[in-house]
């Protein structure tokens, strides 16, 4: 039903300003200001295939109910649109995964759902439409591989994004599958600490409760490990992350043991890649006055591009249009916030400086481009006042 739905995904999500501003080079110009759009922004391919296939769904099966397991993506606006063509989620109150049944249609987001998940709407004889993305599930394989292997999957991620619970609940479909989430370089230096010259068992324990499978005993389960990552974490941090483990399996068991202790493969998305890649020239090529990240504030690849641009430039994390509230006031998240701090939200003041400027846009892969076209013309408005 891809045709039948294209006109509706191109009304609601597609921007003739966007496409105009793609075509004059990335560069939008009006009086004194001159916006310059990153080469890669916005929707990625898993996200663009995720929000098709909810339409098509939603088509597919007029009489039944249909649902998502929760949000398709971390972007409220493109949530909010799929909840208004009458398609249900099931993190909403009142609503119960138990109860669906045979007539029910159930739609899994593009970061997957848990194992458990996936077998308890099956065995519920649901409907379900997959939308988990290639790039997702090339992590999954790894994973598991892992498992079968009797390696411990370390995996760089946000312990409590769906993404990462769906992928470490990949390592436990076999008996020995463990694994262990940290969430950054200072996670991975603890446990790398451990690898090296072990330490006090239960304090390991208590500082990484929540993060680890079920019975994870260090001294065990760290002694053969493999790296994986969520897709959407900052590649440059995964990459870092991958050569501390690396190092200290090679101190604690020699190099040439190195290969039976320690496994990694490259699972960081490419739309994330580009994206990053994009923001860090833009930032290179341009000077800018500031930066505008657009995307959901619980989106992990938006809340990373932020970071990325905070270090060099003054950055406003917005999840909307609505947020550039007039050319002196500001809400957004600080780009600066460290991606954990969830959707803490400031207001400025004088966040446009007087004279001519340039401002840098980019949009996380879940912000479709009607919302970066709409934030293009809101600035365009603050100038011609
Ligand atoms: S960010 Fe990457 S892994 Fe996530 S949906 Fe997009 S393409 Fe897939």
């Amino acid at each position: 039903m891809k045709e039948a739905v294209a006109g509706e995904l191109a009304a609601a999500y597609d921007s003739a300003i966007v496409d105009r501003v793609r075509a004059n080079d990335f560069r939008f110009e009006a009086g004194r200001l001159t916006v310059h759009l990153a080469r890669e922004f916005g929707f990625c391919y898993g996200v663009d295939r995720a929000v098709d296939y909810a339409y098509q769904a939603r088509r597919r099966f007029p009489g039944r109910r249909v649902f998502l397991t929760g949000e398709i993506i971390h972007n409220p606006h493109v949530n909010e649109r799929l909840r208004d063509a009458g398609i249900r989620f099931l993190s909403d109150a009142g609503e119960r995964a138990d109860l669906l049944g045979a007539d029910d249609v159930v739609i899994l987001p593009a970061f997957g759902v848990t194992v458990g998940d996936m077998a308890q709407l099956s065995s519920q004889g649901c409907t379900l439409v997959d939308t988990t993305c290639g790039s997702v599930l090339n992590v999954w394989k790894n994973v598991v591989r892992y498992a079968q292997e009797g390696f411990t999957s370390i995996i760089h991620g946000k312990v409590k994004h769906e993404e990462t619970r769906a992928t470490a609940s990949q390592a436990l479909k076999y008996p020995n599958g463990r694994y262990l989430v940290v969430l950054d370089r200072d996670e991975a230096a603890i446990v790398c600490s451990y690898i090296r010259s072990g330490g006090d068992r239960d304090a390991f324990l208590a500082r990484f409760a929540g993060s680890v499978s079920p019975g994870f005993d260090p001294d065990r389960d760290l002694a053969r490990i493999g790296c994986a990552n969520q897709t959407t974490m900052l590649m440059a941090e995964s990459l870092a992350i991958g050569e501390m483990f690396r190092d200290a399996m090679r101190e604690r068991h020699g190099e040439a043991a190195l290969a039976t202790h320690f496994r990694a493969f490259d699972t960081i998305c490419s739309a994330t890649q580009e994206r990053q890649d994009a923001v860090i020239a833009l930032l290179a090529e341009q000077p800018l006055d500031l930066m505008l990240v657009v995307g959901g504030y619980n989106s992990s690849n938006t809340c990373n591009l932020a970071c990325i641009c905070a270090a060099k430039v003054p950055t406003y994390h917005i999840a909307n249009p609505e947020c550039l509230l007039s050319a002196d006031e500001i809400r957004y998240r600080p780009g600066s916030a460290p991606c954990s701090a969830g959707g803490i939200q400031e207001v400025a003041r004088g966040w446009l400086p007087p004279g001519r400027i340039a401002v840098g846009l980019t949009a996380g892969a879940s912000t479709p481009n009607n919302i970066v076209g709409e934030v293009i013309r809101k600035l365009e408005s603050f100038v011609s006042l």
